[in-house]
């Protein structure tokens, strides 16, 4: 069920995955405030005229404060947060402080105004190189770059919260977000751009030069990485599920999101090229560090728990939709 007649403060709605979220929850009904820092986010990803954007940081105590007491909120969604791997490979503290350290403003002033809801976007990122495949939310959880490590430790944060003043969370593990909005109104605008769906696109479009298959010696069937790409809309439908599971009381949890479908990069070259009718130009490049090999969902405690399933497992169902919003009137990007 989707929440609705509820006032949701979301964090980094203006975002990729927030942006669909915010877009599901406000037509169902819901008051809606992004607070976002406007660094990655885009206004124009922001469709509903009901949705109240307030540019800034999650750690300013002040702001949050009058946000607060304006609005008395009785849940808040969390996205805002930075995703580059290699970046927080090379400034760790970047990821420290705007991942791990700034939330604790927003948890503080929850706990001031006795808001006890929280859903935050966590990743697959966390589980590092996964001792077996599929990935449960059992697996060990062994991050190997400060990206997994800045959401692990807040997913650590929010249990001891909810030990000390009662916050109840659900800690969302994302696998490969990827699509956009089945109407191509919002979708996928990175800048830059590292993701492999859109960077397929725009060696298509022209946007960027060739794919580079970053290695093809993996212990996978073809050679290439395998993922569990989920669909941004099905992600948006598992927080809406999420919310409505700790409003009606529902204990705290740690779901992995994904499909439970591997897909390798030589099976999505081939799904692009079907749905595009068009040859990927492509260079077979080296590993890219800390890559590794097969990262795939076991999502079944998302479906017992929380009643969510991907709707969209079908993989050329999703890359339609990201080549719509390429190939769209905004053609991949909110502002040139
Ligand atoms: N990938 C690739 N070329 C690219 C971008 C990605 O071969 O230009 C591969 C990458 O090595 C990984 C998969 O595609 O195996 C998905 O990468 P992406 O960066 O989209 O997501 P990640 O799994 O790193 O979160």
């Amino acid at each position: 069920m989707t929440p609705t007649n509820r006032t949701i403060l979301v964090t980094g709605g203006a975002g990729y995955i927030g942006s669909h979220t915010v877009r599901l929850l406000a037509s169902a009904g819901n008051t809606i405030v992004v607070l976002d820092n406007m660094v990655y986010g885009h206004e124009e990803a922001i469709v509903d005229s009901s949705v109240t954007l307030v540019p800034g940081d999650i750690g300013d105590h002040s702001l949050l404060r009058d946000l607060f007491r304006e609005h008395s909120f009785s849940a808040v969604v969390h996205f805002a947060a930075f995703a580059y791997v290699g970046e927080s490979v090379t400034n760790p503290l970047k990821y420290y402080r705007n991942n791990t350290a700034a939330p604790l403003a927003l948890l503080e002033v929850m706990q001031e105004f006795g808001c006890k809801e929280f859903v935050f976007s966590s990743t697959c990122a966390t589980y590092g190189v996964p001792t077996h495949i599929p990935i449960t939310e059992e697996t060990p959880q062994q991050p190997i770059n400060p990206y997994g490590r800045s959401k692990l430790m807040l997913e650590w944060i929010l249990a001891d919260c909810e030990t000390a003043w009662g916050l109840r969370s659900t800690c969302l593990r994302y696998f490969n977000a990827s699509g956009c909005s089945q109407d191509g109104l919002i979708g996928e605008d990175h800048n830059p751009e590292t993701h492999l769906i859109p960077r397929m696109l725009m060696a298509l479009t022209g946007e960027a030069g060739p794919l580079e298959v970053f290695g093809t010696d993996y212990p996978t069937p073809d050679g290439t990485c395998i993922r569990d790409y989920i669909h941004v809309e099905d992600l948006a439908a598992a927080h809406a599920r999420a919310l409505d599971h700790l409003a009606t009381g529902g204990r705290s949890l740690k779901v992995n999101l994904g499909t439970g479908v591997g897909v390798s990069v030589k099976e999505m070259i081939a799904a692009v090229e079907k749905v595009t009718e068009k040859q990927v130009p492509v260079v077979l490049g080296p590993r890219r560090a800390g890559d590794p090999a097969q990262l795939v969902a076991d999502p079944s405690l998302a479906l017992s728990e929380l009643g969510w399933k991907a709707a969209r497992t079908d993989i050329e169902e999703t890359v339609r939709s990201a080549w719509n919003w390429m190939t769209g009137p905004r053609a991949g990007r909110y502002r040139r």
